[in-house]
């Protein structure tokens, strides 16, 4: 069983800038993620070199991301890809499973940078070939300079609509609308809290601009209701909502498309801090459940810290900092506390802030609304992996089942291979909308191990000696990626 000073879980922004500062400061660090190449969400790598068809902006986002990546090659980091976190107890014992098998890694502090998830809608026709999420068209395309063809809407509400719309533009994707639910007025309304985010704001006209330039159909207050077709999306009912993302009656349109990209908004992957037992709190304009921190970023379980997407939505930058924060914070709890580290804290500290205020700013405008529960009919499937219907949830509701974790009990919804992750904040919006409580009172699921779908034999191995120095890949010249131990 290796063991380390600080073990980071999550190769994205924060956990990559975690690592790096951990390690600089004099630590022994392992990093974990379980995609084969790091990056997370935001610094994903392409699997080859890009072609020269990739924008300017895509070619400055791999740069950005490598010059990240390139400092993870440092004698004192351990570079796990491919390689899942399934269980975590408060003694800070990591079980992880991928291609190399089994291991157990012991730290004595850990650092949960997990990111986020994207919210997703139940509604008619969600499950048809051709409906994805907007970020999976967005993996799709930075991962492996895939676009979707044919006619393409992006549909939900959040500034990620803009952006992916505008990369499969770029692309050459085919996009011929965007549906966002939050109407125009709410931004008239919230625009003074927006001049603390005058970036992000001119980004999003920017995207605007170039959707307007190429024809793109841009709809404000309205949502996809419907996905028509049998055997594939072959169009999209949209329907006027109210400011609570209610669909009007009678408003009705439909749009011809051939793929139906939908995001509404992202929710931090708290799997591995429920675990472990982390106090966590409920963050009113993301919908979701935070994994709560002190000032220094330690959660309620002494030396395990969290930073980035998983302790709330705050964008890309924000994680970077975030991240370095975590770092500096726990090598400190070590006693790795050399010259400049008081100044460099005080650095990262200050930059957190401002950026999380900014990101405040964004999310404020796009809270996530009680209507979506509306949009699935009785008929429509809500866990997929289960087959429980949005109407079973209803019913379940009616008889008392007021909680995820009782609506488990009584219908077995959440209790696939995804554990919930995609179906439980779309039921915990119904139970909301059938009982009348507040969403924060459905709760969430209890997090058990397995958190991801393992092999039988992963729980039955005793821990097995890992190989050492083998495995060595090169990613994209960003520095040795180590499986194995080095
Ligand atoms: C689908 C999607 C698309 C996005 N697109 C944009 C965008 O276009 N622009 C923008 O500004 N922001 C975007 N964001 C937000 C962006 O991801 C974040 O701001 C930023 O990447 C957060 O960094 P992070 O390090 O906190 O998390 P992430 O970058 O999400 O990294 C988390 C990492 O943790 C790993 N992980 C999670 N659980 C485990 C486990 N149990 N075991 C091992 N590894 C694990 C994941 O594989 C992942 O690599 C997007 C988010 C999502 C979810």
């Amino acid at each position: 069983m290796p063991s380390v000073d600080i073990a980071v879980v999550g190769a994205g922004p924060a956990g990559a800038s975690a690592a790096i500062a951990a390690a600089q400061a004099g630590a022994r660090v392992a990093l974990i993620d379980e995609g084969i190449r790091l990056g997370g969400q935001f610094f994903r790598q392409p699997a080859r070199p890009f072609n020269s068809q990739a924008s300017d902006a895509l070619r400055n986002h791999f740069r950005r991301g490598r010059q990240l990546l390139e400092q993870l090659d440092h004698p004192k980091i351990e570079v796990f890809t491919g390689a899942t976190v399934w269980n975590l107890d408060p003694k800070r014992r990591l079980q992880l499973y991928g291609s190399h098998g089994r291991l157990e890694v012991r730290a004595h502090c850990i650092i949960l940078a997990t990111g986020a998830t994207e919210r997703s809608a139940a509604f008619p026709g969600w499950t048809l070939p051709g409906v994805m999420t907007a970020g999976a068209a967005q993996s799709l395309l930075k991962g492996h300079g895939l676009v979707p063809g044919g006619r393409v809407i992006v549909a939900g509400s959040g500034p990620l609509l803009l952006a992916v719309a505008r990369q499969l533009l770029d692309h050459g994707a085919h996009v011929t609308d965007v549906v966002e639910a939050t109407p125009l007025r709410r931004w008239v309304k919230h625009g003074v809290h927006m001049r603390r985010a005058a970036s992000q704001l001119w980004e999003g006209v920017e995207h605007l601009q170039r959707l307007k330039r190429a024809g793109v159909g841009l709809h404000h207050g309205m949502a996809a209701t419907r996905a028509l077709g049998s055997l594939q999306v072959s169009g999209v009912e949209i329907d006027r909502v109210d400011e609570r993302w209610r669909p009007e009656p009678g408003s009705t349109r439909q749009l011809a498309a051939d793929v139906l990209c939908v995001s509404y908004g992202l929710i931090p992957s708290t799997e591995l801090s429920r675990l472990a037992g982390c106090g966590h709190r409920f963050d009113t304009s993301l919908g979701a459940w935070v994994v709560g921190t002190d000032t220094n970023l330690e959660t309620s379980q002494h030396g395990i810290y969290a930073a980035g997407e998983t302790r709330g939505v705050g964008g890309a930058e924000a994680a970077l900092a975030e991240g370095r924060l975590a770092g500096l914070l726990a090598a400190a709890s070590l006693g790795l506390w050399g010259a400049g580290h008081a100044s460099a804290v005080a650095e990262a500290r200050a930059e957190q802030a401002r950026l999380r205020a900014q990101t405040e700013a964004v999310l404020g405008l796009f809270c996530v609304q009680p209507g979506l529960a509306d949009l699935a009919t009785d008929e429509t499937p809500v866990c997929r992996c289960e087959g429980v219907t949005a109407g079973a949830i209803r019913l379940a509701a009616r008889e008392g089942a007021r909680q995820l974790n009782s609506l488990k009990a009584w219908n077995r919804c959440g209790m696939g291979p995804c554990q919930g992750r995609t179906c439980g904040p779309i039921a915990a919006q119904i139970i909301a909308s059938e009982t009348g409580a507040h969403l924060e009172a459905a709760g969430c699921f209890t997090a058990r191990p397995p958190i991801r779908p393992v092999p039988l034999s992963a729980l039955a191995e005793t821990a097995t000696p890992h190989p050492t120095g083998t495995a060595m890949e090169d990613h994209a010249g960003y520095g040795r990626v180590v499986t194995g131990r080095r």
